[in-house]
């Protein structure tokens, strides 16, 4: 058996970030990071933005080069899942049953595409859109003039169909919902942006989903709950994503909607922490514990893991923002971006360039700043101001 000081499991964004945090405070420690994927770790808003829209090259997404691990002594066992975790032996297995001690460990295993439990769902060629393969594979068939079928109408459905279409290729949405994002879009966004979406040629299918799935030769073919018939070469899902919390349950840690960490991002066990999408950490700034499945979080959750692991006894306080790119329309956002919350959109200009907050009790919960760029600072200061706030203080307080 090998041992380490400090074992990552998970190749993504939160367990690169750790390497660094622990290399800012330990520069000896030995280091090894096990991940699933055969890719050295990656950045992914690329797979469904810059990737599509001729801004970046898969060369570039990588998090650093091969070297970066090299020099900093970190022992990559790529392309294998950690299978199994004993945190009283304090060992990790893969799936070869080899095993790996630790002085520290991070989970950072994210999350997992759930599939739709319809006839149908596991059809070979349907790409349950979550990582590099999924953008390459969807990439080498995307020819213009092709169709796609998109479903769901979240962070994955509505950035790929963007892209897929800016591809030119013929795209179909269906989700289940009235409009697009309706997580996180007041309706009035929401309904905009259909209509953006419509004339940029996208065909919408609202409230409506995927009751089956079958092949007629090279074609997809998906019957629907509302009657409908749909055909497509392309069949993409983004119907969320289930936490990567096996590990953790099968050891015995406390777990829920994620695993649960506490301010130090340590699990229930102290030699145990875990960052990223599947973390359920407590967020001050909103007074409560939360799981968020973005970028910066995962980038930043994973930096202050690394550290901690090294000593460094730092609460994670760091208030995560997130964006998206849909067609003209971008937007960043911090804090409680909730739909069923009450909003007050402080347009600044035509064609949605503007500030909508997010209020309960009176207070601002979260931003979403469209079409507004760097000015996520202000917008966390006032949701950590806490104020009560009314809509004539709020004009112009953000961009
Ligand atoms: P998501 O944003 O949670 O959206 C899931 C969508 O699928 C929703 O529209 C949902 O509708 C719909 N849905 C659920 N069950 C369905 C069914 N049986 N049939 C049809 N539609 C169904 O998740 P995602 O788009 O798959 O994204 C996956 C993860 O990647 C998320 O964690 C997301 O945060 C992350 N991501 C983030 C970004 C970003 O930060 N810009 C970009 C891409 C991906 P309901 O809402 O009605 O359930």
């Amino acid at each position: 058996m090998t041992e380490y000081d400090y074992v990552i499991v998970g190749g993504g964004l939160a367990g690169a970030s750790a390497i660094q945090g622990i290399r800012e405070l330990d520069a000896e420690g030995t280091i090894l990071l096990i991940g699933e994927e055969v890719h050295l770790p990656y950045d992914r808003p690329p797979l469904s933005k810059k990737l599509w829209f001729g801004q970046t090259r898969v060369e570039e997404i990588f998090l650093h080069e091969l070297d970066f691990y090299r020099r900093n002594r970190v022992e990559l066992v790529l392309g294998i899942r950690a299978a199994g975790l004993d945190p009283r032996e304090k060992t990790v297995a893969d799936a070869n049953g080899k095993l790996y001690r630790f002085g520290k460990l991070l989970l950072a295993t994210g999350g997992t595409p759930r599939r739709l439990p319809i006839p149908g769902g596991d059809l070979d060629g349907i790409c349950y859109y979550r990582n590099l393969d999924d953008y390459l594979h969807t990439r080498s068939q995307a020819a213009p003039g092709k169709s796609a079928v998109v479903v769901g109408g979240g962070f994955i459905g509505s950035e790929l169909a963007a892209a897929l279409s800016i591809a030119k290729l013929d795209v179909t949405m269906i989700f289940p919902d009235d409009y697009l994002c309706s997580r996180v879009f007041p309706d009035y966004l929401g309904q905009a942006l259909l209509r953006h979406y419509q004339d940029r040629g996208v065909h919408i299918v609202a409230r409506d989903k995927p009751v089956s799935f079958s092949r007629d030769g090279a074609k997809f073919v998906i019957r629907t709950e509302g009657g409908r018939t749909l055909e497509s070469d392309i069949a993409i899902v983004g119907a969320g994503i289930a936490p990567d919390i096996e590990l953790a349950r099968g050891a015995g840690l406390e777990v829920g909607n994620g695993i649960a960490v506490d301010e130090y991002l340590t699990t229930s066990n102290p030699d145990v922490y875990a960052a990223g999408d599947n973390a359920f950490f407590p967020y001050p700034a909103l007074g409560r514990s939360t799981r968020i499945e973005h970028w910066d979080n995962a980038l930043n959750q994973g930096l202050w893991a690394g550290r901690n692991m090294a000593g460094a006894r730092r609460p994670f306080t760091y208030q995560p923002y997130f964006f998206s790119d849909l067609f003209e329309f971008g937007y960043e956002a911090t804090g409680e971006v909730d739909a069923r919350l009450e909003t007050f959109a402080d347009w600044q200009k035509e064609n949605h360039t503007g500030v909508i907050y997010y209020l309960a009790g009176g207070r601002v919960r979260g931003v979403m700043m469209c079409n507004v760029w760097d000015k996520v600072d202000a917008a966390r200061a006032l949701i950590r101001q806490g104020d009560v706030v009314t809509p004539d203080s709020l004009r112009g307080a953000i961009g």
